[in-house]
């Protein structure tokens, strides 16, 4: 069966119970967990790992996300940084800059508009543009993972990528990416607005044929 820990009512990982597991629940396959922990502790990961974890004490409800990142990069010794971020967040990615700047963080920063190349170019039709029969640039998210690439970032922040533009980036992303924020251009970048107004102000808004 497999895992459905969204919809458990048990919750025993949580409580360090080894019974009482539903039926859906994924601990039942010990060596899927016990292969997890070898790559968490391994030579590649254990210190990225482990970083992460002391962060998320340190700065516990304190420090903001921008903070956890930059205390990551510190404490993991990151020399080069890369930022992919959307054209939409120009804003943001220019304070973020002035912030690295100021803590002697070298960034490398791409654009999702890098190329400047019209989707047609990529087999969008004219009328699917935003703006049909106007020059409008594809978001091109694998020449910005592949921008990063190139200047051998140590580690890369995503900023405001489209849904779907922003797996495309991980996956072609070399190194290992954090997200710092997501677009979501209806609820000020905050997507879980409708989740927590689902029964109130969205509700009938997600559903998929509306
Ligand atoms: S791992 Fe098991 S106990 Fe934990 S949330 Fe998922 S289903 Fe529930």
């Amino acid at each position: 069966m497999d895992a459905k820990c969204s919809i458990c009512g048990v919750h025993a990982c949580e409580k360090g119970l080894d019974d009482n597991f539903p039926a859906f629940c994924p601990m039942y396959d010990e060596e899927l967990y016990k292969k997890a922990i070898e790559i968490v502790t391994s030579d590649k990961y254990e210190k990225f790992y482990k970083t992460s974890t002391k962060i998320e004490k340190d700065g516990y409800a304190v420090w903001p996300r921008v903070k956890e990142t930059m205390v990551l990069i510190d404490r993991m010794k990151f020399k080069k940084v890369g930022l992919a971020f959307c054209g939409g967040f120009i804003k943001e990615a220019r304070i973020l800059s002035q912030i690295f700047k100021d803590n002697n963080i070298e960034l490398v920063s791409a654009m999702c508009k890098t190329g400047g190349i019209d989707k047609t170019r990529v087999g969008i039709e004219e009328e699917n543009k935003c703006s049909p029969n106007e020059y409008e640039p594809m978001c091109n998210p694998v020449a910005q993972a592949m921008v990063l690439n190139k200047a051998k970032t140590d580690f890369n922040i995503v900023m405001g990528l489209c849904v779907g533009h922003d797996s495309l980036f991980y996956k072609h992303s070399d190194a290992l990416c954090t997200t710092l924020a997501v677009k979501d251009r209806v609820t000020g970048h905050n997507p879980c607005v409708a989740l927590y107004c689902y029964d109130g102000y969205f509700q009938g808004r997600l559903d998929l044929d509306k």
